[in-house]
């Protein structure tokens, strides 16, 4: 079977990774499928941040316009004193395990939003709790993008990314330290809930080569199968770097826009690049 033959699962536009107003995206659960429909999507996840509540919503659209829809989710982990995100895709996502996980995860989430909101405080921007609050539809899941909008509303700083290098990364006045979920569990979590563990945007993380090495490493051992070779958060390089190691650890492949909303992210619902047609893609498992 050759990459563009039809029944191959290369042909497939899928997009494995995007965010509604369940967690930071800009559209809701319904309109993320309308907008993927309208794109040309084949087939769609969408992965709020510790989130499953938009999973509901979106698959009864999905259903009713006969787009191809798989429950997923991008768990928060620490790992090396770096943020990683996992993503797991086709969970149940009524799961006991994931659903229970996900809610203390959500809960440390709540109690970190508080010290930002401090921590910006201190260095003299008064109420960002609030202001985040009023750009976070779901009051469980504040998130660093939605201070960041509110900044920008408030006219502080010119743009999302500009008030991110300024104020929310590590060693900026806004970054509080926080104990995401324990790789092992992320992976576990997913697993249990009968999903497909995935490492996120892999070319993100401020991880030194052995330490990157070693994420692999733990994350396959706990049972991890897959990596986000195309992401909306690669360059072209990048995405050939990560599919050689998708070759060399023997991981099925994914390919996701990380599409939060028209005005921030680059790419578009279903707008990445294909997949290196001789690696495995991770929707193979999933259709
Ligand atoms: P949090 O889960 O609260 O740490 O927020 C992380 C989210 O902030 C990511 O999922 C992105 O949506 C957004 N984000 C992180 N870093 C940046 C950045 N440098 N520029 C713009 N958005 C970012
Ligand atoms: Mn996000
Ligand atoms: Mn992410
Ligand atoms: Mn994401």
């Amino acid at each position: 079977m050759t990459p563009s033959h039809p029944a191959s699962p290369h042909a497939i536009n899928a997009d494995l990774h995007c965010h509604s107003t369940v967690s930071d995206g800009w559209l809701d659960p319904e309109d993320v499928v309308l907008r993927a429909l309208a794109n040309g999507v084949d087939l769609l996840a969408l992965t709020d941040h510790d989130e499953l509540g938009g999973i509901d919503a979106a698959a009864r659209v999905a259903s009713a316009h006969g787009l191809r829809f798989v429950a997923g989710v991008e768990i928060s982990v620490s790992f090396a004193g770096e943020t990683i995100h996992i993503v797991g895709l086709g969970v149940d996502h009524r799961h006991p395990v994931l659903v229970d996980g996900l809610a203390q995860l959500r809960a440390g989430r709540d109690a970190r939003a508080k010290r930002i909101g401090e921590a910006l405080e201190r260095v003299g921007i008064r109420d960002a709790l609030a202001g985040a609050h009023r750009f976070a539809r779901n009051p469980a899941l504040v998130s660093r993008a939605h201070f960041a909008r509110h900044l920008v509303a408030a006219g502080v700083m010119p743009d999302v990314k500009t008030v991110f290098d300024h104020y929310l990364v590590r060693g900026k006045p806004g970054f509080v330290n926080h104990a995401w979920a324990r790789l092992e569990d992320a992976v576990g979590w997913i697993r249990a809930a009968g999903g497909i563990a995935v490492v996120a945007h892999p070319a993100r993380y401020r991880l030194s080569g052995a330490d990157l090495e070693r994420l692999f490493d733990c994350f396959i051992a706990a049972g991890g199968e897959a990596v986000e070779v195309v992401s909306g958060a690669h360059t072209e390089d990048e995405m050939r770097r990560f599919a050689s190691l998708a070759r060399r650890r023997g991981l099925l492949a994914s390919r996701a826009s990380d599409f939060h909303g028209a005005a921030e992210s680059a790419v578009d619902l279903g707008c990445c690049n294909p997949l290196p047609a001789d690696l495995q893609p991770v929707w193979s498992r999933l259709m």
